[in-house]
């Protein structure tokens, strides 16, 4: 990932941390937490130092992914992230209930954004994978603004409907100059556990085809598979909770390619 030196120094948060790695989709339910929660631990497993940032504040995903529910700390007027299985964490949902809508307006999203982004003691990390919400909006904005974007990893199923969107992303991407590092197919296919057989239950190889459209890389597939989604929801995700599984090995492969 290429560092974009012209926005740092815009906060001594900021400064400690090398790249900026946004996971982003055009629509919701693509996978893209999973995603980003795998591809965190892939790069942690690769000898990074890695925090993740749950930047869906409408809809935050990471405390349940992770595994975490206990309240941040504060040490020295800053948040200290939540570990787990070596990822800084830090989302909305450690700091409101879970059970209570968030109705706020763009300006305190972008407001409460800031602070995950900057009141949160990083401390120095090789790579913040930032876990976008899905769309352009004001999130988005934000963080394209005031962070010194490295790279955009954009997920997609292989579906038209996703890719549709998607495409919105990267154009989004490419509008505020962020480096697109690529697009990924997720639930791109499934393996039979029973007989072995592969099925392309929402279709195949769509993501390939637009990454090959829009001149951006295409960095691999991900498979609809079980223990992805049972060790996700459990808060044991796949790459931490069973490195040595051929589930884990997608996403290493993966990280290796972002990093
Ligand atoms: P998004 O962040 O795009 O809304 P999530 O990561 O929350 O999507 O995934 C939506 C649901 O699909 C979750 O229950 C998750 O466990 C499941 N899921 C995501 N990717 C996979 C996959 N490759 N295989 C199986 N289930 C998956």
């Amino acid at each position: 990932a290429p560092a974009q030196p012209q926005k740092r120094g815009m906060s001594a948060t900021l400064d400690k941390i090398r790249f900026i790695i946004v996971v982003a989709s055009g629509k919701g339910g693509v996978g893209k937490s999973t995603t980003s929660a795998n591809l965190a631990l892939g790069l942690a497993a690769q000898g990074w130092r890695v925090g993740l940032l749950d930047a869906d504040i409408y809809g935050p995903s990471a405390p349940r992914l992770f595994g975490l529910s206990e309240k941040p700390k504060v040490d020295n007027g800053k948040l200290v992230p939540p570990e787990s299985y070596g990822i800084k964490v830090m989302s909305m949902g450690f700091l409101v209930d879970e059970n209570t809508p968030m109705v706020w307006r763009g300006p305190m999203v972008a407001q409460a954004l800031t602070q995950l982004l900057n009141e949160v003691a990083w401390g120095e990390l090789d790579a913040l994978v930032v876990d976008m919400p899905p769309g352009t909006g004001d999130v988005q904005l934000t963080m394209a603004q005031q962070t010194p974007i490295a790279g955009a990893v954009i997920v997609s199923t292989p579906q038209d409907l996703a890719l549709i969107d998607a495409r919105r992303a990267v154009a989004m991407f490419q509008k505020v100059e962020a480096p697109i590092l690529g697009i990924i197919e997720n639930m791109s296919y499934f393996l039979c556990p029973h007989c072995g057989g592969r099925s392309e239950i929402f279709s195949h190889g769509g993501a390939r085809h637009d990454a090959e459209k829009l001149g951006v890389p295409f960095l691999g597939e991900a498979p609809l598979d079980m223990k992805i989604r049972e060790t996700s929801d459990a808060g044991r995700p796949v790459v931490g909770a069973e490195p040595d599984s051929p589930q884990a090995a997608v996403y290493l492969n993966l990280a290796a390619k972002v990093k």
